[in-house]
Parts: structure tokens; C-alpha cells; sequence
């Protein structure tokens, strides 16, 4: 007991000495230049420009087992939304390029695509914007150091190059925004598999491929892989997107189903073997059904799309003080970005309670920052975020889902609108609109509560949405505004009907 006091003596000493000093190298290290750590360090240098403060923040990417390794931007730019986002575009310019001849455009058939060359652009793009990120820090005065750091006081962090090389760095404010990693499941063979940190890299097509997993990650990388011509499978243990609208999670996959992607349902891979004297990459995985039975098939390329760990196990929370949940997630609790030390803040992927979204990262920061150095008091708000998920259908969603909705306000004080409707674009070459389906939910107060979407571009269509849910929008607010004819989002052409109970099971009660 005696012990603690005078070690919490000591520290309270050294960190008052410090204080009185001015001692601190910096005012605020920033631990990981993804999203939320980019974000905060240059809203604070732009806050203090007439005052500068001493800002630096480190970045440093461990090579995945594979050896892929990449710049700074965090997983967004590097093996995130922006190399996602334009797989998925290269795989809809497929698309468009089959449907062009209904059009009238004669366009020889489209030969097979070429991986090389749209890693090559992709990795190029992606190249630049690191270069763009190093160059607005540098005119931003924030120091930028390409090391790893980790805590070994409350006050201080260790920052290691790739070279080994160690020094230490203290300041006065830390923020901790190290992001997540995708997690391997335990199997024999896990080293024959790769993670959506090395599939944008890849030198060479991935062939046959299975997608393990069942959410985001999983369905957007098979989405843009079959449509670049890999024949992709999915094996999922469970549901589809956990935590979305579970009918409109059903729409998406059977949308990927009759595009030609297969699925293994209520399945787990038990090993993977490599097969030796195949001419190319080529692995066996064993999987069990839920109902026991064990099945082995042959493919080139194996993602694991299990989820994701925060990076927390080599930052020294201990040596800091910071909790964290040691041995789960590795997230850490915070309220309002602020974890259990004062002056140790944390935002983005690595905390609890957080949407796992750039936007989310950027705006946490941001306002972090201007509370911190701009005598602001502006709080995030995480509610009613939008999403999209980049299957080859989009699907975008913004407050409750309709399970959500009914426990939370109970299946009599909800409304739920929807309707389907056939893009214009898609008539012409005669695609299949089936999926193509809106969903609103509406509260006893004819508030939106939820809006969720399923159609091309529904991620550009949501995010107007979004602004008008922020604002309050209500049922009466949507009908009552002309529609943009003709387009997808229109509500007027395209009207909404009110459900009366689905063949799927849920119920709905009308108030009316
Ligand atoms: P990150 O961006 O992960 O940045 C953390 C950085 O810290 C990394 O560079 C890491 O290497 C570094 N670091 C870790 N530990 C240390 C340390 N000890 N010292 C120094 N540096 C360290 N979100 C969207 O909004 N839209 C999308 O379309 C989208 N698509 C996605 C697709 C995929 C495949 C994935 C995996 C994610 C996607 N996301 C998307 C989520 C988005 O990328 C994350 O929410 C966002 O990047 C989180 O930002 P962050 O700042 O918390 O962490
Ligand atoms: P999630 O945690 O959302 O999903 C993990 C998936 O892996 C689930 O389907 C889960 O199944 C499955 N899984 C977990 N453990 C096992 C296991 N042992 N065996 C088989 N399957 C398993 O992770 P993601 O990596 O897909 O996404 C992480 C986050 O990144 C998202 O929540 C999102 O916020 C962000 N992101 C955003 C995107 C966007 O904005 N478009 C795109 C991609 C990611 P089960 O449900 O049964 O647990």
C-alpha cells in the first residue's frame, strides 16, 4: 500500500516537474497517421498556427505476414475504402462495358481484365495521396515519424524505426488513434491465407478464390473480385452483415448469388493445405457444416475476412495506464475520446462503441482538436451514421435497422414504407432489378428513424439523405418533395407503399 502511494507520489512529482519545466517535447503526439490521427494533428496545427504548438505524429505499418507494407494514410488509403472503391468501380465498368451494346455502342467484347495493370494504377494512386498526406504535414510544421511508438510512462513513448533504432519522446497530450488489423483465424494452414491488407496488391489475379466471412469486408472483396472474373465463393458461419437490416442483407446476397457468386453456408474452414505439385498457387481447405459434415475443395487464393483487432498490444497501455479490453478486441473505453489518464485521448477503429468509418475517424478528431486547442465544446455525435457496404449492388443505410426499430420502439409505433424499383439505365439491356428495393422506417411521430437502400449509386443517394434525417426529416417531408425524375432516389414516380407483412416474416401494424 505504502508502495503505491510513493510510487503515485513520485509520478505526480515528475510529472509536476515536468509541467513547471515546460519539459515536454511535444504538446501532442499523435499515435497512427490513419483517418483519425491525420485529421486531428492538422486541424491542431491550423488551430495554433498564430501560437504554434510542437505536434508530431508517428505512423508505422508492421508487414503482414505476406510482406505487403505500404505509406502513410492508415488503412483507408493503403488497403481500405480507396483501393475498395476503385476495385468496385473496375468491376461496374465491366459491367457497363456489357451492357454498352444495348446502347448501340459496338464495343468488341471485352477481353479478360487485367489485374496487373489495375493494381498498377490503383497502387499508383494510392502512392500519391501517401506523397500528398507527407507534404500537408510538412506545411502544416506537424512532424511526421516514420516509427513505431509505445508508451513507457504516462508521459512518454518509445519511437522505433525500421532500422531498430530507439529514442524516446515525451509530451503533453497524447492521442491514440493505432486503428485495427484484420485477425487470422487459428487454423493449420493460416499462413497459406491472405486479408484484405494484401488483396489490393496483389501481383497477380487471384483465380479461384473463397472469401471466409460474412460482413463488410468479406462481401465487398467478393463482390469486386467476381465481377473482375475471379470465381469467387463466400463461406459464412452464420448471417450476413450482422448488425444491418437483416432483409435487406438477404436482398444483397441473393443479388450476388444470381451475379454468379457461390456461397457455403454455416461453415467453417478447418485447415488449409498447400498443394505442392500444382502449376500454380493452389490450396485445399477443409471446412465443417454446422451439421457435422466435412467437405474439402481446391483454390488459388484463400481471404480471410474474420474481422478486426485493434493494434493495442504492443503500445505499453500498461506502462501509461490506459485500460483496454486486454483480452478481446484490444479496444479501448472512452468517453467523449477521452480514455481513463487525462490527458491520454483515443478515436477512430481503436475505441469501443465507435462505426469503424473514415468519416467517423476524420470528424472525432477534428473536433477533438478544436476542444482541445480552439476553446471549442462540440461533442461527436455517433448516432445516425451513414454507411454504404460497395457489394456490386450498393447498399446504404442510415439510422435503425427494422429489428432495431421494433425492439427499441416497439413493433406498434413503427411504420415501415418500401418499395422496388428498376433503375431507367438497367432497361435497355434488360438487367434484372429484382433486388433493387428501398426501405423507410418511420416512428409513431412520423419521423424517419431509418432509410435503407439497395441500388446502383445508392451510396451518393444516401448521403443527401443523411442530411435530411440529421434535420429531422419525416415521412410528409418526403412525400411532399418533388421528386428528380427520372432517377433512382425519386419518391414521387416511384411511390412508397406501406407494407402489410412479408412472406419473410416480419410484421407490420399499421397505425391507420
Ligand atoms: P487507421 O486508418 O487504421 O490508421 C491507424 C494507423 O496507425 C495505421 O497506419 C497503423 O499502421 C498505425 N499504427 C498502428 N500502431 C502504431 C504504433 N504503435 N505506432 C505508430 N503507428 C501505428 N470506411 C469507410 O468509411 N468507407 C469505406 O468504404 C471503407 N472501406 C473499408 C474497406 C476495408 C477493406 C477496410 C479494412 C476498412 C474500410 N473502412 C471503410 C474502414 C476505415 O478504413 C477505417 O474506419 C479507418 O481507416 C479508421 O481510421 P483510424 O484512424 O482509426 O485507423
Ligand atoms: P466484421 O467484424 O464486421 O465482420 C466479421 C465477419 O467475420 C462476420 O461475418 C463474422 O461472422 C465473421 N467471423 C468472425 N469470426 C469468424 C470465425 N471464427 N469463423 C468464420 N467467420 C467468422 O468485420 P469486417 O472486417 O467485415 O469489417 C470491419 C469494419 O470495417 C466494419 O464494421 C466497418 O465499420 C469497416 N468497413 C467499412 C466498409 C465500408 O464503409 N464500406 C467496408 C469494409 C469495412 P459472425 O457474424 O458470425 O460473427
Amino acid at each position: 500500500m505504502q508502495a503505491t502511494l510513493r510510487t503515485v507520489l513520485k509520478l505526480q512529482t515528475r510529472q509536476n516537474f515536468r509541467r513547471f519545466q515546460h519539459s515536454y517535447d511535444y504538446d501532442l503526439i499523435v499515435i497512427g497517421g490513419g483517418s483519425g490521427g491525420l485529421a486531428t494533428a492538422q486541424e491542431a496545427a491550423r488551430l495554433t498556427e498564430k501560437n504554434p504548438k510542437k505536434i508530431a505524429v508517428l505512423d508505422f505499418v508492421k508487414p503482414t505476414p505476406s510482406g505487403s507494407t505500404w505509406g502513410l494514410g492508415g488503412t483507408c488509403v493503403n488497403v481500405g475504402c480507396i483501393p475498395k472503391k476503385l476495385m468496385h468501380q473496375a468491376s461496374i465498368v465491366g459491367k457497363t462495358v456489357e451492357d454498352s451494346e444495348s446502347y448501340g455502342w459496338n464495343i468488341a467484347q471485352a477481353g479478360p481484365h487485367d489485374w496487373k495493370k489495375l493494381v498498377e494504377n490503383v497502387q499508383n494512386h494510392v502512392k500519391s495521396l501517401n506523397f500528398g498526406y507527407r507534404t500537408a504535414l510538412r506545411s502544416s510544421r506537424v512532424d511526421y515519424l516514420n516509427m513505431h511508438g509505445r508508451f513507457t510512462d504516462e508521459h512518454t513513448i518509445e519511437a522505433v524505426d525500421r532500422l531498430n533504432n530507439a529514442r524516446l519522446i515525451t509530451s503533453d497530450k497524447f492521442l491514440i488513434a493505432v486503428g485495427g488489423r484484420p485477425k487470422m483465424l487459428d487454423i493449420p494452414g493460416k499462413e497459406y491465407c491472405i486479408t484484405s491488407d494484401d488483396i489490393f496488391n496483389l501481383r497477380k489475379p487471384p483465380g479461384k478464390t473463397l472469401v471466409i466471412g460474412a460482413s463488410y469486408v468479406a462481401l465487398e472483396c467478393a463482390g469486386f473480385l467476381h465481377g473482375l472474373g475471379s470465381d469467387t465463393t463466400v463461406m459464412s458461419r452464420s448471417i450476413f452483415l450482422r448488425g444491418f437490416d437483416q432483409q435487406m442483407a438477404q436482398l444483397v446476397v441473393d443479388h450476388m448469388q444470381g451475379e454468379g457468386v457461390r456461397f457455403i453456408r454455416d461453415s467453417t474452414p478447418i485447415a488449409v493445405e498447400k498443394l505442392e505439385h500444382a502449376k500454380e498457387n493452389a490450396f485445399r481447405v477443409t471446412h465443417k457444416h454446422t451439421n457435422g459434415r466435412v467437405t474439402s475443395e481446391d483454390y488459388n487464393t484463400v481471404l480471410m475476412a474474420v474481422g478486426r483487432q485493434a493494434q493495442t498490444s504492443s503500445i505499453g497501455l500498461d506502462s501509461a495506464g490506459v485500460k483496454f479490453n486486454i483480452d478481446t478486441d484490444g479496444k479501448i473505453p472512452v468517453v467523449e475520446e477521452s480514455t481513463n489518464v487525462p490527458h491520454i485521448y483515443a478515436l477512430g477503429d481503436v475505441i469501443t462503441g465507435n462505426t469503424e468509418l473514415t468519416p467517423v475517424a476524420i470528424r472525432a478528431g477534428r473536433l477533438l482538436a478544436r476542444r482541445l486547442f480552439g476553446g471549442k465544446t462540440e461533442m461527436m455525435d455517433y448516432t445516425t451514421v451513414p454507411t454504404t457496404v460497395f457489394t456490386p449492388l450498393e447498399y446504404s443505410a442510415c439510422g435503425m435497422t427494422e429489428e432495431e426499430a421494433t425492439n427499441v420502439l416497439g413493433r406498434d409505433n413503427i411504420e415501415v414504407y418500401h418499395t422496388y424499383f428498376t433503375p431507367l439505365e438497367w432497361t435497355l439491356p434488360h438487367r434484372n432489378s429484382d433486388q433493387c428495393y428501398m426501405k423507410c422506417i418511420v416512428g409513431r411521430d412520423d419521423k424517419i428513424v431509418g432509410l435503407h437502400i439497395l441500388g446502383p449509386n445508392s451510396g451518393e443517394i444516401m448521403q443527401g439523405f443523411a442530411v435530411a434525417m440529421k434535420a429531422g426529416a419525416t415521412m410528409e417531408h418526403l412525400r411532399g418533395t418533388v421528386s428528380i425524375h427520372p432517377t433512382v432516389a425519386e419518391g414521387d414516380e416511384c411511390p412508397w407503399w406501406r407494407t402489410e407483412g412479408r412472406a419473410e416474416g416480419w410484421i407490420h401494424v399499421r397505425r391507420d
